[in-house]
């Protein structure tokens, strides 16, 4: 095997004998398959759609092959095997809908090669060993390491945004702007060898295609929930039964709260599900009781501590621990061997579950963390930000989130947070807030010093913020009193970084270390164009960031 699609990759350079993850070699080297199976698709589709003729199911099949490939989603071998048999059905149906496009434009088909001819091994065995020659490392010896690694920039960020496609088609919104570019996207990367140039373009384009897909989310949540309104969020358990829900599927959720109305469980969020608690339409279920835990790699000891049931949603799962093994339960595209897999939305095994386990005691301390500021929230105050920055309350805004992981070296974060200037404001979002969002910032003339934006998949907020700001001081984002401090893990993370790069944001802060895959030259263009910069440490960045602002 060999992967280096995360933050954690071993050694910062890749996985070979073992997965960091904890990901078997076969599953992968499935991964890969089931990558090189979605191209294969996409070679008949992306030319079906240029003779107009669109599949919504291939479209959405694309969005689930990406996603389940994603660090920490599904490490179920035989859940990999299943997607990629029925993506070679799937194949076929694209085949077939390209040959009737081509008829009914009085055209020849193409002679088409590569993935969209490859015939899979009946065998597991056979399976893996055909995913071993299509590893990224196949990708480097033959097109050399910068166009290589642009693939996999290119391939990891359509990971990432397929991942928030899913979230909003889970919702009822899907565009088909983004099913052509990843369609098109998949095309590139399984017949050309473009220029650095052209592969370069291509990722950017990613991000802006990103952007829409993240705009998309914005209005699925909101539309279904409301927008986030500021909210005190207990992070103390209350006595009784409980059920944490872990990873960013607000519909499972919501369906969970549905099902457990009146049974007298409690509902925790765990991780990423934090923010869940300022929407109005879910905060109105008196049962969604508080916040329990940090951030996804410390989930081994909070889950073992957690007297009820637990729900993985979308990612990110780790390898469940034999005293909750028998109580944790996934959903959507998370899957382990042996966890029971809810896909049907009915969560009565997690409810029994979670009534036959102990639950809380007795209740905790009144704690409470506030979360809610969503665009809509913020840009509510504007008038008052932008007053507390002409009077000189407010010097700075500095962005710090992002994913947080288990490598060392993510204390940077909350050195960072602890030390950024009390005159200054911490916008925050995705898991990497945990490192620091217990911590109490005090207020500025009534405004929150830390406000929690979100989750990862509201990243769209965050870049509304930036823009009203600049409209408000008639300046570009780049020339705000506006710092971004980011954390990365995954391959959303990936997706929303080349969204920031696409719309010519500046002097990014990546940490905490760069991406294996992003070659010396690449990195060198990164930041000739965009001033990209890995940390270093938090004094010294700070130091540097307030002397340039001074
Ligand atoms: S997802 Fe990350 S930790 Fe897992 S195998 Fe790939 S690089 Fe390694
Ligand atoms: S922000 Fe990234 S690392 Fe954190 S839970 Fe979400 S997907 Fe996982």
């Amino acid at each position: 095997m060999f992967c280096f699609q995360c933050e954690q990759t071993s050694k910062g350079t890749g996985c070979t004998d073992f997965a960091v993850c904890g990901k078997d070699e076969s599953t992968a080297v499935l991964q890969d398959l089931l990558v090189h199976a979605a191209k294969g698709i996409a070679q008949f589709s992306h030319r079906s759609r240029l003779l107009g003729a669109t599949d919504p199911e291939l479209d959405r099949f694309l969005l689930e092959a990406l996603f389940i490939t994603v660090t920490n989603v599904n490490f179920d071998p035989a859940a990999i095997e299943n997607a990629i048999r029925r993506a070679i059905a799937m194949r076929g149906r694209a085949e077939a809908l390209y040959h009737k496009a081509t008829r009914t434009a009085g055209k020849s088909a193409a002679e088409i090669r590569g993935p969209a001819t490859w015939s899979p091994a009946r065998t597991l065995e056979g399976l893996i060993s055909q995913g071993e020659a299509v590893s990224s490392l196949m990708r480097r010896e033959r097109f050399g390491p910068d166009i290589a690694g642009l693939q996999e920039l290119l391939l990891y960020g359509l990971k990432g945004m397929a991942a928030y496609a899913e979230h909003a088609l889970v919702l009822g919104h899907e565009d088909d702007s983004t099913y052509s570019f990843i369609a098109e996207a998949l095309y590139y990367l399984a017949e050309e060898i473009p220029s650095v140039e052209a592969m370069f373009a291509l990722c950017l384009k990613c991000g802006e295609v990103n952007m829409r897909v993240m705009e998309l989310l914005d209005t699925a949540n909101t539309g279904a929930y409301g927008h986030p309104v500021p909210t005190p969020v207990r992070v103390e358990p209350l006595r009784g039964k409980a059920i944490l829900v872990s990873g960013h599927d607000l519909k499972d959720l919501e369906k969970l709260l549905v099902q457990t109305e009146g049974q007298g469980i409690n509902i925790y969020t765990h991780g990423e599900m934090l923010p869940a608690h300022g929407y109005p339409e879910l905060k109105k279920f008196s049962h969604l009781a508080g916040n329990h835990g940090g951030a996804w790699q410390d989930q081994k000891d909070e889950f073992a501590k957690f007297p009820g049931a637990i729900l993985m949603t979308t990612n990110c799962i780790q390898e469940p621990q034999t005293d909750y093994s028998q109580r944790i339960f996934t959903s959507g595209f998370v899957g382990w061997p042996g966890v029971t897999h809810i896909s049907n939305g009915d969560f009565s095994p997690v409810i029994k579950s979670a009534l036959a386990a102990p639950g809380f005691a007795e209740d905790g301390p009144d704690k409470t963390i506030l979360v809610g500021f969503g665009h809509k929230a913020v840009l509510g105050v504007a008038d008052k930000v932008v007053e507390a920055v002409k009077t000189g309350a407010i010097k700075h805004f500095f962005l710090v989130g992002g994913c947080d992981g288990a490598r060392s070296g993510r204390d940077y974060y909350t050195d960072f947070a602890e030390s950024v200037p009390k005159d200054c404001i911490i916008l925050t979002l995705a898991c990497g807030k945990y490192r620091f969002n217990k911590l109490d910032f005090g207020t500025i003339g009534g405004i929150p010093r830390l406000l929690d934006i979100g989750q990862c998949n509201d990243a769209y907020s965050d870049i509304q913020i930036a823009v009203a700001l600049s409209k408000a001081f008639q300046c570009g984002v780049n020339d705000l009193p506006l710092s971004l401090v980011l954390s990365w893990y995954e391959q959303k993370a990936v997706a929303i970084l080349l969204t920031l790069l696409h719309l010519g944001i500046r002097n990014i802060r990546l940490g905490p270390t760069l991406p294996a895959f992003v070659t010396p030259n690449v990195l060198k263009v990164l930041h000739e164009k965009f001033n990209l910069m890995p940390i270093k440490t938090a004094e010294q960045d700070l130091t540097a960031i307030l002397q340039l602002t001074a």
